[in-house]
C-alpha cells in the first residue's frame, strides 16, 4: 500500500473479540475503519476508542448474511469513509451440537453467517478493490475446519471458507487483490467463554485445559489474530495469496 492508496478497511463482527482487536490494530496501521456488527450501539466503544486515538472509524449495523443491508452498508462506508480496499470477514456464530441433535436451523444459521456473509461482503467490496488495482481480503477460518466433535456445521463452514479464499485469490489476483484465510486455535473471547458456559466449565479452567493441549502452553488472545491480519493486509504480504495461516500456538493435525 502506498501513501496514495485508498486506506479504508471493513471489518465484520468487529464490536468485540477478534474483530475489535483487528479494528484497533488496523487503525494503528493507518486505515480508516468501518466497524460492522449486528447492533450499531455495540460498535460505539471501539469506534470511540479509535477516534480518541486520532483515527477514523464508522459504526455500521448490518447482518452480513442479508443482501440488501450488506449493499447499503458498503454504499454508506464508501460515501462516509472512502472506498474500501481491505475486507476482514470475521463475523461468526456457533450453534454446536452432535449431528443427531443438530437442527436444520443450527446448520443454516452457521452457513448463513460464515459462508453467505463472506460471499455477500466480498462481492459487495470487490469492485472498489478492482478499481484501485489493490485490495486485501482476509477470511476467518478455524482449526475446526480440520474436524471437531459437535461442530459439523461450523467445521464445514470454516473448511468452505478456505476453498472460497483460494478461489477469490485466483479470480482477483490479476487486479492486485490478495485473499488469505486465518485459522485460529483457541482464542479467549466471548465466543469461547460461551462455549465454556454451555459445557458447565468455569472459563479459567476451560482455558487451562486448552493451554495444556497447545504446544506453546497458552491460549491465544485476539491480538494474536489481529497481528496476523495486519501482516496479511500489508505490502510485505503482496506475494502471499490463497493461503490459510494457522494461528494456533502449534502445528495442527
Ligand atoms: P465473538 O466474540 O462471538 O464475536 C463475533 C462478533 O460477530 C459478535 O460481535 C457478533 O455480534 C458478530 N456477528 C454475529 N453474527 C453476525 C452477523 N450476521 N452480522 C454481523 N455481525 C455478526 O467471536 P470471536 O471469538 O471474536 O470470533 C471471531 C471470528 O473468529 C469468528 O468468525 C469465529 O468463528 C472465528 N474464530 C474464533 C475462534 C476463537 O477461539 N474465539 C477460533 C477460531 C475461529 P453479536 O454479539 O450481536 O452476536
Amino acid at each position: 500500500m502506498t501513501e496514495s492508496s485508498p486506506r479504508t478497511a471493513v471489518i465484520t463482527g468487529a464490536a468485540r473479540g477478534i474483530g475489535a482487536a483487528t479494528a484497533r490494530r488496523l487503525a494503528r496501521d493507518g486505515f480508516s475503519i468501518a466497524v460492522i456488527d449486528l447492533d450499531e450501539d455495540a460498535c460505539a466503544p471501539i469506534v470511540d476508542e479509535i477516534r480518541a486515538a486520532g483515527g477514523h472509524a464508522l459504526a455500521v449495523a448490518a447482518d452480513v448474511s442479508a443482501e440488501a443491508p450488506v449493499a447499503a452498508a458498503v454504499q454508506r462506508i464508501t460515501a462516509e469513509l472512502g472506498a474500501p480496499t481491505v475486507l476482514v470477514n470475521n463475523a461468526g456464530i456457533l450453534r454446536d451440537n452432535l449431528l443427531f441433535k443438530m437442527t436444520l436451523d443450527d446448520w443454516d444459521a452457521v452457513m448463513s453467517v460464515h459462508l453467505r456473509g463472506a460471499f455477500l461482503m466480498s462481492r459487495a467490496v470487490q469492485s472498489h478493490m478492482v478499481a484501485a488495482r489493490w485490495g486485501r481480503i482476509v477470511n476467518l477460518s478455524s482449526i475446526s475446519a480440520l474436524g471437531n466433535r459437535g461442530q459439523v456445521n461450523y467445521s464445514a463452514a470454516k473448511a468452505g471458507l478456505q476453498g472460497f479464499t483460494k478461489t477469490l485469490a485466483i479470480e482477483l489476483g490479476p487486479f492486485g487483490v490478495t485473499a488469505n484465510a486465518i485459522a485460529p486455535g483457541f482464542i479467549a473471547s466471548e465466543m469461547t467463554a460461551a462455549t465454556a458456559e454451555r459445557m458447565g466449565i468455569p472459563f479459567e479452567e476451560f482455558m487451562e485445559m486448552a493451554a495444556a493441549d497447545t504446544s506453546v502452553r497458552r491460549v491465544g488472545v485476539p491480538d494474536d489474530v489481529a497481528g496476523t491480519v495486519s501482516f496479511l493486509v500489508s505490502d510485505d504480504a503482496s506475494f502471499i495469496s490463497g493461503q490459510t495461516i494457522y494461528v494456533s500456538g502449534g502445528p495442527t493435525i
